[in-house]
């Protein structure tokens, strides 16, 4: 591997490689990737992350199924 890869850490500002640090802990959301300076540990960029679309969907589903379902006890109270 010839290729360099190096940029410039926004901490201590040196050129280095950065090392990658996968963080898959939450399994609603999509593994986060961590690129982290060897030297002083700053994150120097981070990528990924956020909801899946499938977990947001299923969230945004179940909550119009609680409104419906709020909605009909409601005009079940209301005769
Ligand atoms: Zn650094």
């Amino acid at each position: 591997m010839a290729m360099e890869s190096r940029t410039e850490c926004p901490s201590c500002q040196s050129a280095v490689v950065p090392q990658l640090w996968v963080d898959a802990r939450n399994r609603l959301e999509h593994p986060r990737v961590v690129h982290l300076c060897p030297l002083c540990g700053a994150t120097v960029r981070e990528s990924g992350g956020g909801m899946n679309r499938g977990m947001l969907a299923l969230i945004i589903g179940s909550i119009c199924l609680f409104a419906l379902m709020l909605i009909l006890g409601l005009m079940k109270y209301a005769r």
